[in-house]
């Protein structure tokens, strides 16, 4: 199958012509069609005949691509630069710790509780100094819906979904987060978790 070529075109223009030029001479004769809707078909057929041979379409079309070409441009050129993202974007996870250090986490295991994509497993015991804390905390990535409501049910905000949405792997294994990789994640993302929790405070 051919597409509409040059040659149909040309040919598609003369048609054009010899119609324009039969009409010009049946209404120089006095021979006009009865009805209202023959002369509104012969009307339109003349409009995109007479649009044809000037070729107004591709000069428009050629008009608009000019008017954008010194406009600012709406794209972005990706991974170079990157579009604001809300405070309130749920992106990759994260274990937040406290300026000198020490987890946030106080294994009350609301998350786990909360989770309804059953991700989380937490296990946890007491210290030698009675404070609890987490000794497993897994995510499985590849079960999260990203709804935010273990972040929301944190009493710490221990437990957040950062602002990182670039974190694709090649292997489901992965995607299995455990501890170590999600307080990786805070110590990584702390400025600008802690300044999205902020912003976002007086609508919590
Ligand atoms: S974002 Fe939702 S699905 Fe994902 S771990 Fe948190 S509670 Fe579970
Ligand atoms: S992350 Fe928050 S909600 Fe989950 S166990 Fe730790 S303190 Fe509790």
């Amino acid at each position: 199958m051919g597409g509409y070529g040059t040659r149909d075109f040309a040919r598609t223009r003369r048609c054009n012509l010899l119609v324009c030029l039969l009409l010009v001479c049946l209404g120089a004769v006095g021979m006009r069609p009865a009805s209202a809707k023959g002369r509104k078909s012969i009307m339109a057929f003349l409009d995109r005949g007479v649009r044809g041979l000037l070729l107004t379409e591709l000069i428009s079309g050629m008009a608009l691509t000019l008017r954008y070409m010194f406009k600012p441009s709406v794209t972005v050129n990706y991974p170079y630069e990157k579009g604001p993202i809300s405070a309130r974007f749920r992106g990759e996870h994260a274990l937040r710790r406290y300026p000198n250090g020490e987890e946030r986490c106080i294994a009350c295991k609301l998350c786990e509780a909360i989770c309804p994509a059953l991700a989380i497993t937490i296990e946890a015991e007491p210290r030698d100094d009675g404070s609890r804390r987490t000794t497993r905390y897994d995510i499985d990535m590849t079960k999260c819906i990203y709804c935010g409501l273990c972040a929301e049910a944190c009493p710490v905000d221990a437990i957040v979904e950062g602002p990182n949405f670039e974190f694709a792997t090649e292997t489901r294994e992965e995607l299995f987060y455990n501890k170590e990789k999600l307080l990786s994640n805070g110590d990584r993302w702390e400025s600008e978790i802690a300044h999205n929790l902020v912003v976002d405070a007086p609508y919590r």
